[in-house]
């Protein structure tokens, strides 16, 4: 993707003084001059920026303007012990809020909307985000938090609320329990925004059926303002990311090289206007790609993405071509007589590179050979090479309560 003038002016501004403001960025463009980046092709010769430079500033060392003016912070939490800090002045939380309203606007969210925010307050920016950015908007805000599936049915019920906030497994869980309590038709729910966490097609099929409202997917990290940096929209399942606010870029995760439009990779995002702690090419190691097609919705200033696939460190290479687990489940969730479990098995057959894919059929009834050759045939059709594909009984698949091994790379 080309990078549009005005952000590579926003760059240009944003990297000027940024060594004197940032200790920071002091140290890790040392010895690089950043008045000479003019160009796109400079800016792509800058090193990357990685979760684990950003640990290494605990507490406040990402900050690149003075501590008076700092008005927040967020965190993200860290699974290995220190979490990152994220020092925000009072721009940056408004431009965050901006971004989360312009994300509700294209849902379809009103001022005449009830909000029910389910995601967490605290450290960490999602419960806050949604709420800033519904309050900006100038709808209702009703500031649930998680959890407490009766209290959340009893609101959204008594509060008619119409627009649910939520991971895609907790708008599950309530779905489910919506169903199971056979409240449907006293609930005014008509629009459902996700969180980023990934989410199966079957999970999104099953909260559809049961909800039967339009449902959007919003991007974004702690570390770059936050969820609503993007947002699908009405012309598809693709979100659309704020090019005032953020650059994109999609990366070879093992080369670093920058791919063209459309290739799948793992997305690295450059902040244009934000203060309290700018970030220049940072590894989001969240896989998508750029979609090169313009958006039915007409709104082609703001590029868009697909879905997050996964994380650049599951990815594989087979004949060159990037591969993640979910392309693979995507494909067989399209298959009625196919379990969702399966199994990627990679090895090194006759100098090339072979997957063989193990499915479950999901009963004895299913033609076996004849499934798989369809399996077959999709994944050569959706992504370019044709995998040994091997049906088994259902339930020969191991299963786990948490994440289940689906990738064995036996390649050398
Ligand atoms: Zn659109």
């Amino acid at each position: 993707m080309d990078m549009q003038p005005a952000q590579l002016e926003a760059i240009k501004k944003q990297l000027a003084g940024l060594k004197e403001r940032s200790p920071f960025y002091a140290k890790k463009f040392e010895g690089i001059d950043l008045d000479a980046i003019q160009t796109q092709a400079d800016f792509e010769k800058l090193p990357f920026s990685e979760k684990a430079d950003l640990r290494d500033a605990y507490p406040l060392g990402l900050a690149a303007v003075p501590s008076e003016k700092i008005t927040r912070i967020h965190s993200s939490s860290g699974t290995t012990g220190t979490p990152v800090i994220i020092p925000y002045t009072q721009k940056d939380v408004d431009d965050w809020a901006i971004q989360f309203a312009r994300c509700y606007e294209y849902a379809g969210v009103t001022p005449q909307d009830r909000v029910q925010i389910t995601p967490g307050y605290g450290l960490w920016t999602a419960g806050i985000g949604f709420q800033a950015g519904c309050e900006r908007l100038g709808a209702m805000a009703v500031p649930m938090g998680p959890g407490n599936t009766d209290k959340q049915l009893k609101m959204m019920q008594d509060l008619e609320s119409t627009v649910l906030c939520a991971t895609s497994s907790y708008a599950l869980l309530l779905a489910e329990e919506i169903e199971k309590r056979g409240i449907r038709d006293q609930i005014k729910l008509r629009k459902l925004i996700f969180g980023s966490e990934r989410s199966g097609e079957k999970t999104r099929q099953r909260i559809r059926e049961v909800l039967g409202c339009d449902m959007y997917d919003i991007y974004g990290l702690t570390e770059v303002y936050g969820p609503g940096i993007g947002i699908s929209c009405d012309g598809g399942d693709y979100m659309h990311v704020w090019s005032d606010y953020i650059y994109v870029e999609i990366i070879d995760p093992e080369t670093g090289e920058v791919l063209p439009d459309g290739e799948p990779g793992e997305i690295v995002l450059t902040t244009l206007c934000k203060e309290g702690a700018p970030l220049i090419r940072f590894r989001t190691h969240d896989l998508s790609r750029i979609i090169p097609e313009p958006c039915p919705c007409g709104h082609n200033e703001h590029p868009r993405i697909d879905i997050i696939k996964g994380r650049s460190d599951d990815m594989m290479k087979i004949h060159g071509v990037n591969v993640f687990p979910s392309q693979i489940e995507e494909i067989i969730a399209h298959f009625e007589d196919a379990s969702s479990e399966f199994q990627i098995r990679l090895s090194h057959l006759d100098g090339r590179d072979t997957m063989r894919l193990y499915v479950e059929a999901v009963s004895g009834m299913v033609d076996f050979a004849d499934l798989g050759r369809r399996i077959g045939a999709a994944v050569k059709s959706k992504i370019g090479f044709t995998p040994l594909v091997k049906v088994v009984e259902l339930g020969v698949l191991p299963r786990s309560e948490k994440k289940t091994k689906r990738v064995f790379d036996e390649r050398d």
